[in-house]
């Protein structure tokens, strides 16, 4: 019997208190100082890791509230990006957005000049370090999300010609980032890769609707099913290359879209390259079938692989409840060790700050998938 089953976590992110956004909008107005919007920063992040210890979760996060949004925060941290708004990078966007049912950050982090190693999380992980006994999961932005996020036809291509060439760079400052965290004593490293995920829904010569409207908006070119899945595993593989000694996982989403002929396909469609990358364990959405069967994955795993399994909707208020969560679970019992199995909900609760959910229904969503691994365990020790 494994010495831990069933580990919780989350995916990253945790609602921001009303205060904290209304610090933010002060802060942009030049309201308040940075010093006293670090003051509501440190705040939030005590507040989120008290909430996070009390739902008894096994690993924990800061909740994302220093950042902007998981994936355009880089333009506050990485030298070579800036935030632009994306009608002024493209005055047709909130239309195109709405034609093809995708939504961006409004506030995109573009590359403007050649990227530089600096701390992107590091210095979140040492607060949260300082207020905390539980161990830590720090989340940092993939290098072929980067790519497809923040190159721009317009800004970039003086710097970068080619979307490849940045996440290039990308790579080499992520490297070190992962060494420092990893020195520091960070115990879980995820990348996040919403846009490896959303392949699923690509055909081989069209493009998914949110690669799409980032070929409207931004002018990079879709590359084809296959090639966009090799460069995606090359990329991440080449980050994590020769790092050990800290448990690194990659996060994926689907956003299942009901309009699309793969609605209710899985992950396993971007197989075998998914599998080809060398990350611990796979974050995966699958609260609702319309993400696929994760039996379908889970058997495709080499056996020193984890699974983490989405078994909570962030996307609707329903309290599941722990029988719920354990039915979600069971689906894959059979095929992994329960050592291998860590659960999660489906994404993040609040990956920009301007998303909104309730806190309360949020915690209570934590509090019954603990309550789920709790019951689990009881029944594998029941066994021995
Ligand atoms: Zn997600």
């Amino acid at each position: 019997m494994p010495e831990e089953m069933f580990l919780t976590s989350v995916v990253g992110s945790f609602p921001r208190p009303r205060w904290l956004v209304e610090a933010f909008d002060r802060f942009n107005k030049g309201e308040i100082s940075k010093e006293e919007l670090d003051e509501y920063l440190d705040d939030a992040v005590k507040l989120t890791v008290k909430e996070e210890e009390l739902v008894n979760l096994d690993v924990i996060t800061d909740g994302e509230q220093r950042r902007t949004s998981f994936v355009s925060f880089v333009a506050q941290k990485i030298p070579g990006f800036k935030l632009v708004y994306v009608t002024d990078i493209n005055p047709q966007a909130m239309e195109v957005m709405r034609q093809h049912k995708a939504q961006l950050t409004y506030w995109r982090a573009v590359a403007v000049d050649r990227i530089r190693d600096s701390i992107i999380a590091l210095d979140e992980f040492q607060f949260t370090r300082s207020v905390t006994t539980k161990r830590i999961k720090v989340t940092l932005p993939s290098p072929y999300l980067i790519m497809w996020e923040t190159w721009d036809q317009r800004y970039s291509k003086d710097v970068y010609p080619r979307p490849e060439d940045l996440a290039e760079d990308y790579v080499k400052v992520l490297r070190q980032e992962i060494t420092r965290l990893r020195d520091a004593g960070a115990d879980f490293i995820q990348l996040d890769e919403p846009m490896l995920g959303d392949l699923v829904e690509a055909d081989p010569d069209k493009p998914d609707r949110y690669r799409k409207v980032i070929e409207l908006i931004h002018g990079q070119k879709y590359r084809g099913f296959k090639n966009e899945l090799t460069l995606a595993r090359d990329l991440i593989n080449e980050t994590i290359k020769g790092i050990g000694g800290v448990r690194i996982g990659m996060h994926m989403d689907r956003w299942p879209n009901p309009d699309s002929p793969y609605y209710g396909v899985g992950y396993e469609r971007l197989a075998p390259e998914v599998i080809d990358i060398k990350v611990k364990q796979y974050v995966l959405e699958y609260s609702s079938p319309a993400s696929g069967d994760p039996a379908k994955f889970a058997q495709l795993l080499p056996q020193d692989k984890e699974l983490g399994l989405g078994v909570i909707n962030v996307r609707n208020k329903e309290i599941e409840d722990p029988q719920q969560v354990i039915k979600r679970v069971e689906l894959v019992e059979k095929i992994l060790d329960p050592g291998r199995i860590w659960l999660n909900p489906d994404c993040g609760f609040s990956p920009g700050m301007y998303r909104k959910f309730e806190r309360r229904i949020a915690f209570a969503k934590l509090r019954s998938m603990t309550e789920a691994a709790k019951i689990l365990r009881q029944k594998y020790l029941g066994r021995a």
